[in-house]
């Protein structure tokens, strides 16, 4: 398949290199240089502007930084310029009100588009090992998941438009709490003489399991490897942890929903952002404790 990609950052790097390397021809864009050379190199055709790279593709991915610049991209040099009847992929994390507004466009303009953030971080990315939370049309969907699945571990319909966005979201407020938990369950443990390496022993066979606790060790030297290990480098950035409950707590004024833990959690990466841990991963929380 012809397929350009647009935004080969952290994330879509790898995922360009994993479609170029499962057979598509890829036409790739980026505003850096330097990103642009990389997909180069992972076997990617490189372009200079959106419009040329789009042009005679039957599928378009873009993976950028947030709903504004998604919008900008695909109503000025996306939507008029790939071939009519082209599938619109979006698989950067953005609000949900301005993935429907995309995908109405796009489908007035006479093309098939759905919202399709992911989870996982760069290693997934790299590694095609990706969740795809899928919002769009049942047709749309499954024209979707072919393009997909190259850069998956799993590819799931979320339901319709922006409903991958609300997977997204609602995903990573419960991981945000989760991690705040375990960071405190470990320092309360450690505060009061339990060695944390028999904590996690005991919690993570015990109800307080989840993925911060058992696969995400926030505690240097305790439990499963992770970028603690590491000083905190690498993983999962606070900046983007704050990104993302920023929109989950927008969704939730909008939505009129009821998420005090969330609202909790928002102002603890708020305040671990503002003490210069945004680009350590979100784990750090530890050190703030
Ligand atoms: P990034 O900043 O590394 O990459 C974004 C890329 O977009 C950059 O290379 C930038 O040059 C390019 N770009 C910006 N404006 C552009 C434009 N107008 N035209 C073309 N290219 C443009 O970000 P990332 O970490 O790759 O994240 C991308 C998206 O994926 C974000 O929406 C993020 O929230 C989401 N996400 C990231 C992670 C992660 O662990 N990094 C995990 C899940 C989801």
């Amino acid at each position: 398949m012809k397929i350009a990609f647009i935004g080969l950052g952290n994330m879509g790097g790898g995922m360009a290199a994993n479609l170029a390397k499962a057979g598509h021809e890829v036409a790739a864009f980026d505003l850096s240089e330097e990103a642009l050379a990389r997909a180069a190199e992972n076997g990617c055709t490189m372009f200079t502007a959106v419009p040329e790279a789009v042009a005679d593709a039957e599928a378009v991915v873009t993976m950028l930084p947030n709903g504004a610049i998604v919008k900008a991209v695909l109503t000025n040099d996306v939507i008029g310029k790939a071939p009519k009847g082209a599938l619109l992929l979006d698989c950067s994390t953005i609000d949900v009100a301005t993935a429907r507004e995309m995908i109405e466009t796009a489908t007035k303009a006479g093309y098939d588009m759905v919202d399709a953030p992911v989870s996982g971080g760069i290693a997934a990315a790299n590694g095609g090992n990706l969740t795809f939370m899928v919002g769009g049309t049942a047709s749309a969907f499954e024209r979707a998941k072919p393009v997909l699945e190259p850069m998956a571990k799993a590819v799931i319909r979320a339901g319709d438009a922006g409903a991958g966005q609300v997977a997204k979201m609602c995903n990573n407020m419960l991981l945000a709490a989760h991690m705040i938990g375990t960071c405190e369950a470990m320092k309360l443990a450690e505060r009061n003489g339990l060695d944390p390496q028999t904590f996690y022993d005991i919690s993570s066979k015990s109800t307080g399991y989840c993925w911060s606790l058992n696969d995400y060790t926030p505690v240097p030297g305790v439990g499963s490897a992770s970028p603690a290990d590491n000083d905190y480098a690498g993983g999962f950035a606070v900046a983007l942890m704050l990104k993302d409950l920023r929109l989950a707590m927008a969704a939730a004024d909008d939505s009129g929903a009821k998420v005090d833990l969330g609202r909790k959690a928002t102002e603890i990466y708020e305040a671990a952002d503002k003490a210069g841990l945004g680009g350590k991963d979100f784990g750090s929380i530890f050190t703030t404790l």
